[in-house]
């Protein structure tokens, strides 16, 4: 991972400690001696993460924190303090100031990496959402609700795996204050909830009295139902060695014992914040694939999904030997609608010409809108005598009822129907689409309300 970072002390040695280590792992290391310049680099430049020197002259590491979070502009960016002296009035006097985690002179080198690029991917993440949010505010589709909701530091539901007495302990009673946690001994146990239950996080125990840690974190990250769930482990010093391997497993963090509440309660929120994040973008993916195959008046699959689905229902017919067949529905003189109620009445019929064909249509059958007032209908096993019978009853669930054309006005509305069943090998989609919609062109000429089969 490539990240930008501004080292931010006004000692050069410090400055030049922490950015050769950070450039032996291919960051990209931006530098200030004082806050005013720190600010400065982080509105006039892209910064992915700061690291930041409490005890500055002038402005102090805390103002600084504060002024970043403060501006739209650099409110994003996500900050470490670094901190001289492991003392927990610094933690709280930065949390207020809306640090995002900490670092404690000397700095530790897993530590140090570890929280960087934790934090550089919450950056990354949080970049990429509000791109997307401002694709879809020009796209005139407002996201913003869900954008909110998602950046809400909303509670999250967290599973404790620890079984030492006094460190759970403590470490529930951080945890419940803000959020919803359970404790668990049993990794085995554990892995059941997980799997079974939605969390955002597990915060578990590296070294367990009859099992290993790691083994749950690895059985984590590789179920499918648990694989995207952050994991921070909280281990003992000297445990170097096993921690390490559990970063390259792909832990997200972690907390030396004893464990300070203040970097629990910071290392918590940033990967739940995170998981949010990426939950989101997922979500957002699949439904753009969705809105890519439908129809978006009528809900129903669009014409590039039918065709592309037909062609796999023709393979399968070839393969089992079953029948398939074609139904293509147009409504009759559907103009008219339009140019006597207007075109919301239009939409209006449409959407539920569509209801009633969902309904009239199997579960197996697949219904879509080809363009305009046409729609078509896929059924897998049947063959001439049944598409007939379901034709039939698709113009009878137009005619028979009228469809409402502002308030309290009926519409009676036909539609005209033309089928073709598959005739096996060598049959294209092409070939069928084509002799349904012949069919339908029949139906038409003969006087329209009607159902019409194409001959062989
Ligand atoms: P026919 O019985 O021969 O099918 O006559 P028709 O009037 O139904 O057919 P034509 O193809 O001449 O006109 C179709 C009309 O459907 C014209 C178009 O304005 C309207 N239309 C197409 N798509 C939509 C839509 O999404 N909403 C509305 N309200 N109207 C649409
Ligand atoms: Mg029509
Ligand atoms: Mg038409």
């Amino acid at each position: 991972m490539t990240a930008r970072v501004l080292v931010v002390d006004d000692i050069l040695a410090n400055v030049k400690l922490l950015q050769a280590r950070l450039e032996a792992e291919y960051f990209e290391v931006l530098t200030a001696f004082n806050g005013h310049d720190a600010i400065e680099i982080c509105q006039k430049q892209r910064v992915d993460v700061v690291l930041l020197d409490v005890m500055m002259p002038g402005l102090d590491g805390f103002e600084v924190c504060r002024r970043l979070k403060l501006s739209p502009q650099t409110l994003h960016i996500p900050v470490v303090m670094v901190t001289a002296l492991d003392q927990t009035a610094d933690k709280i006097q930065g949390l207020d100031a809306g640090a995002d985690d900490f670092l404690t002179k000397p700095v530790d080198d897993i530590a140090l990496v570890t929280r960087v690029k934790s934090l550089a991917r919450l950056k990354m993440l949080n970049d990429e959402m509000l791109m997307r949010v401002t694709t879809s505010r020009e796209m005139g589709l407002s996201d913003d609700d869900m954008l909110a909701r998602v950046l809400a530091d909303k509670p999250g539901r967290l599973l404790v795996v620890d079984d030492h007495p006094r460190s759970s302990s403590r470490v529930m009673s951080a945890l419940t204050k803000v959020h919803e946690a359970y404790i668990e001994a049993n990794p085995q146990a554990a892995l059941m909830y997980l799997a079974e239950q939605p969390f955002d996080l597990l915060v578990t125990s590296l070294n367990l009295q009859n099992s290993d840690g790691l083994r749950l974190c690895s059985q984590v990250r590789s179920l499918d139902r648990t694989r995207h769930l952050p994991i921070v482990v909280m281990a003992d010093p000297g445990d170097e060695a096993r921690l390490l391997r559990g970063l390259d497993m792909g832990i997200n963090d972690y907390l030396m014992r004893p464990v300070d509440r203040h970097e629990l309660l910071a290392r918590v929120k940033t990967q739940i914040k995170r998981k949010r994040f990426s939950d989101h973008l997922r979500n957002q993916i699949r439904e753009s694939v969705e809105l890519s195959v439908t129809d978006p008046l009528t809900g129903l699959h669009n014409r590039r999904y039918m065709e592309r689905h037909l062609k796999t229902l023709i393979a399968d017919a070839a393969r089992t030997g079953r029948t398939l067949s074609v139904l293509i529905a147009d409504i009759d003189h559907f103009k008219r609608v339009n140019d006597t109620y207007g075109h919301d009445a239009g939409d209006a019929v449409l959407k539920e010409f569509s209801d009633r064909f969902r309904r009239y249509t199997r579960g197996v059958d697949l219904a879509c809108r080809l363009g305009g007032e046409e729609f078509l209908i896929i059924m897998p096993d049947t063959d001439k005598a049944l598409a007939r019978q379901v034709g039939e009853r698709v113009r009878e669930c137009v005619a028979v009822h009228p469809f409402k054309a502002g308030q309290n006005q009926d519409l009676w509305v036909t539609a005209s129907v033309g089928l073709a069943t598959w005739e096996g090998e060598g049959d294209t989609s092409e070939a069928l689409f084509k002799r349904a919609d012949t069919a339908l062109y029949a139906a038409k000429r003969q006087g329209r309300n009607q159902v019409v089969a194409a001959a062989a």
